[in-house]
């Protein structure tokens, strides 16, 4: 089964979110549990995570179709010590929420070298605050996202995630996330079915299709290998509706959240639609 959302608001409370996965016909969806973009937030409340438990047995979604995104501000291999903690801090803080709601995923960016370590440091910094998060909390697995690597971004090719799990101890509690746009401006072709047959051959090889627990399916606004990060509504960008088509068709991208992060939610529940049409 596929199971297709969007990266909802939460405005007003996590609660709302289910709700608004449920009016676009989502069967998955992806959601910050905090302001993105500040390091704090108050706790969620008993009141809110009530409702949000409820809204999501309404909305009929699966808390492991729920793929949570942390704070934009979180780098887990900083080159500084201090700044580093800081977001480690915060990302245990994150698991937590994520442990309060029983959403099983958390969904984040490996981190930047910022030019001060080699990408080498900056993974195994990433894998050991992996490592330090996975200790403090339970329940909840963390989802390492591929990036479209723009700037001093990790996560720009397969083998940086590869290399980041080969150093997580808990390896059940460790997966990705491949967001279509990232991969692409990256410089994995997507554009045929060939495209994406070596592409995801690439992909099982370096990490394997077991750690595939999430995906972002964005079109690409640059063209391939432009790493930069910006998305386009499905079809209308550089990579084109193969790409959606064979995500759709492939049992490789079964029962995991799909999940758009699309730059017009007025059209996600026709892009959702489209989606389900070609898996039927
Ligand atoms: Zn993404
Ligand atoms: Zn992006």
């Amino acid at each position: 089964m596929k199971y297709v959302g969007a990266h909802v608001s939460a405005q007003g409370g996590v609660e709302n979110a289910p709700l608004n996965a449920m009016e676009i016909g989502a069967k998955a969806f992806a959601l910050f549990t905090k302001n993105q973009r500040q390091w704090k937030a108050k706790p969620l409340t008993q009141e809110s995570i009530d409702a949000f438990k409820k809204n999501l047995k309404l909305a009929d979604i699966k808390p492991e179709h729920v793929l949570p995104h942390d704070s934009y501000l979180i780098n887990l291999g900083h080159p500084d010590r201090d700044a580093l903690q800081k977001s480690r801090d915060a990302f245990v803080d994150e698991m937590e929420r994520c442990m309060q709601l029983e959403l099983p995923l958390l969904n984040f960016h490996p981190g930047s070298h910022l030019k001060k370590i080699s990408e080498e440091e900056s993974l195994a910094r990433v894998a050991e605050s992996i490592n330090l998060a996975l200790e403090a909390t339970s329940g909840v697995t963390a989802v390492i996202e591929t990036t479209a690597g723009q700037g001093t971004n990790l996560g720009y090719s397969f083998e940086h995630l590869a290399t980041i799990i080969d150093q997580v101890d808990d390896k059940s509690r460790v997966g990705v996330c491949i967001d279509t746009c990232h991969i692409f401006t990256a410089g994995y072709d997507l554009r045929t079915t060939e495209a994406c047959n070596e592409t995801f051959s690439q992909f099982e090889e370096s990490v394997g299709f077991d750690y595939l627990l999430g995906m972002h399916l964005n079109d690409s606004k640059p063209d391939l290998g432009a790493r930069v990060d910006r998305h386009q509504s499905l079809g209308a960008g550089k990579i084109g509706w193969t790409a959606f088509e064979y995500i759709m068709q492939d049992a490789r991208f079964d029962d995991i959240p799909l999940v758009l992060e699309t730059i017009d939610p007025s059209i996600w529940k026709e892009e959702i639609l489209a989606l389900y049409q070609f898996a039927a």
